[in-house]
């Protein structure tokens, strides 16, 4: 019945579905755990003759008189006059005339909410009936709503499924840790009689949560163990050594930790499945140019996938500079080139399609996916290959957060910097600096090699339209009256990708000066001539975001600079701002993210698929911790939880949701 789509529920039809779409909210069990964020508390009843101007009470009482009036503005006005064995009060509503289809003389109701001279105004109204109260007289709870859906429509719509439903939590952890059933923790998340009891409802819930995403991940790791590569690698340690002492530069200590760790995957017969987590700059692609090569002398190939055809671009001709040298063949495949002999091949995720078959394939590398890897191997396991799968990121996830979604993955973090790169100045640039500041990348950039990034923000969660249009309005005013003297280019994710390349072509060429864009040159595009990282409304990004952004200058010899702008006047908002001025450390300033914001100011709205967490706070390492220990526990005695059917059907559905999420 969980399972259900919500038209299925009893007055919930099309249009209904549709708002509750855009919360996110599909099925029955969507709704079921669309949980409030806070509760209005009415749960103190007075009588009439007790309540104060400025309380927040509920009446229980009888309706003397009810009646709509119009004002001369066309304002709809409700009066009303209530009355208890205590005494009467005078109530009005604004705006809502319908109420008098609902309340009528000789009403018994509920009335909640503040209390004014003049007598109650908009409180919560409620038929008093058989069943307990929902809106009225006790905690109610306050949902994230949308346009068309109201708390109130939610409540009504929740209430009726808060019945019995069975518990996958085995019965052991339930006692142990004295949770609530899941039935009374759902039932006590939405109309709790207290806070404490909210509290300990939330905490079993975001419990579920994150052991179920453990302990589905272990599982998994479980089952790849079983796996076996193709052929194992035999490390030649000497010719490894001899391709890094050929490198221009002097390998990093974490670089060649982390070498050493994903060597060591590759010599096992068991696919190696690696996260390689390192902020932009940190010298990724080369740690994974040597995993291609140690592949490459053991006659397989490597793929090399990346999210976007530009990416793509950009890593075959790094990665040819690196290989060729060694007579190692590199391969282009998009849906502009086709790679035809290669060692080893870059692409999208068109590489490991149904279509395109590459033979003895011994390593894929996946450069900024969202599941990492999960989907990767499963598609690979169709075709019945095995081969070592790498994942590599920028994105700063902090190594608790980690371990916690991405439990099967093994993580390598590049946490150090190659020397000689020099940190970008950051400055929080309040309004009235604009004008300087434009004055100052003018002559920044104005017939110099340096170049300059203006990001705008997205004004929706996601790209859509009308941020595309405040990115295109924004870049005429730039190009027509701050800078008529310089070179200005447009960028956003509704061009074609060759409009895409063409632009990022010309910028990289140096013959555009400034690049204006949307956050979609946040992932991975290199230019070492770019100095400047202008950043619009910048108090709109979490700062694992802003600090992702800022990688894209400083990647080159001359000293850079990020620019922070804000509009905003708020010092909770600048201070917030201000930690980029003094750090430059992404799992560190993600940390700070996490505890601050959540989860999905991490990645990012546009990614905000990569994190399935509804409930649980992944700061609460508590939580995390105990979760863990149970999902041990739990793998140690029933690794095919045959004792625990229900759980199994959970993780099934969850293993699934991933491989069907979208990217
Ligand atoms: P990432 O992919 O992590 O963003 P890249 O691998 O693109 O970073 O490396 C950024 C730049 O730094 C490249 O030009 C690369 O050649 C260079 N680089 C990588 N490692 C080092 C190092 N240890 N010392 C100096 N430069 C390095
Ligand atoms: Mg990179």
């Amino acid at each position: 019945m969980l399972d259900n789509p919500v038209s299925s529920l009893y007055m919930v039809g099309p249009t209904y579905a549709k708002r509750l779409e855009k919360l996110d909210i599909k099925t029955v069990g969507d709704l079921l755990y669309h949980l409030p964020f806070r509760y209005d508390n009415f749960s103190l009843v007075s009588k009439i003759s007790d309540i104060q101007p400025g309380e927040t009470v509920t009446i229980k009482a009888t309706i003397l008189e009810i009646k709509n009036q119009f004002t001369k503005y066309g304002k709809k006005i409700t009066r009303a006059v209530v009355a208890d064995e205590t005494g009467s009060a005078k109530v009005i509503w604004f705006n809502q005339p319908f109420i008098t289809n609902v309340l009528k003389k000789n009403s018994l109701v509920y009335l909640s909410g503040k209390v004014s001279p003049s007598g109650l105004v908009s409180p919560e109204y409620e038929l008093i009936k058989d069943t307990p109260p929902i809106h009225t007289a006790r905690l109610v709870p306050v949902y994230p709503e949308t346009y068309g859906l109201s708390s109130k429509w939610l409540r009504s719509r929740i209430f009726p499924l808060l019945k019995p439903v069975p518990d996958f939590l085995p019965r052991e952890i339930i006692s142990k840790e004295k949770f609530f059933d899941l039935t009374n923790a759902l039932k006590k998340a939405h109309f709790p009689s207290s806070l404490e009891e909210s509290q300990r409802a939330i905490e079993r819930l975001s419990f579920d949560e994150l052991f179920l995403i453990q302990l589905s991940s272990r599982l998994r790791k479980l089952a790849w163990q079983k796996e076996k590569v193709g052929k194992v690698l035999i490390i030649d340690q000497e010719k490894i050594l001899n391709f890094i002492n050929s490198l221009p530069f002097e390998l990093t200590s974490a670089q060649k930790k982390a070498i050493k760790e994903i060597l060591a995957d590759l010599e096992k017969e068991t696919p190696a499945n690696r996260l390689l987590e390192g902020d932009v700059g940190s010298g990724k692609t080369v740690v994974a140019a040597i995993a291609c090569y140690a592949t490459h002398i053991n006659g397989l190939k490597s793929a090399f996938m990346a999210p976007t055809e530009i990416l793509a671009n950009q890593h075959f001709a790094t990665l040819k500079t690196l290989l060729e040298p060694f007579s190692i063949k590199v391969g282009l495949q998009t849906a502009s080139a086709k790679a035809k002999n290669f060692d080893v091949v870059v692409g999208t995720h068109a590489l490991i399609s149904e279509k395109f078959n590459i033979n003895s394939l011994g390593l894929v590398v996946i450069d900024e996916q969202h599941r990492f890897g999960v989907e990767q191997r499963a598609i690979l396991k169709n075709k019945g290959i095995n081969p070592h799968l790498l994942s590599m990121t920028a994105t700063p996830i902090p190594r608790t957060m980690a371990l916690t979604l991405y439990g099967e993955l093994d993580l390598s973090i590049l946490d150090e910097m190659p020397v000689g790169r020099i940190p970008v100045k950051t400055w929080v640039v309040p309004n009235e600096k604009r004008e300087n500041a434009y004055k100052w990348i003018e002559t920044q950039v104005k017939d110099t090699p340096n170049q300059a990034f203006i990001i705008c923000p997205f004004i929706e969660s996601s790209e859509s339209l009308t941020s595309v249009k405040a990115a295109k309005a924004e870049f005429e005013k730039l190009k027509n009256e701050i800078f008529p003297n310089l070179r200005l280019g447009l960028l956003h994710g509704k061009l074609k990708s060759k409009e895409k390349n063409e632009i990022l072509t010309k910028f990289k060429n140096g013959d555009l000066d400034i690049l204006v864009s949307t956050p979609v040159v946040e992932v991975g595009i290199d230019v070492p001539t770019a100095t400047i990282m202008m950043i619009e409304g910048s108090e709109r990004f979490g700062l694992a975001q802003l600090h992702q952004l800022r990688g894209r200058v400083g990647r080159g010899k001359t000293q850079s600079y990020c620019l922070l702008f804000t509009e905003s006047e708020s010092d909770s908002v600048i201070n917030r701002l201000k930690v980029l001025e003094k750090n430059q450390i992404g799992s560190e300033i993600a940390e700070a993210d996490l505890k601050n914001r959540g989860a999905g100011e991490i990645f990012g709205t546009k990614q905000h698929g990569k994190v399935s967490l509804k409930i649980a706070n992944l700061s609460d390492k508590t939580l995390i911790q105990k979760s863990s220990l149970w999902a041990n526990e739990i793998i140690q005695i029933d690794p095919a939880l045959k004792n625990h059917p229900l759980l199994l059907g959970k993780i099934k559905t969850i293993q699934n949701q991933q491989l069907i999420e979208p990217n």
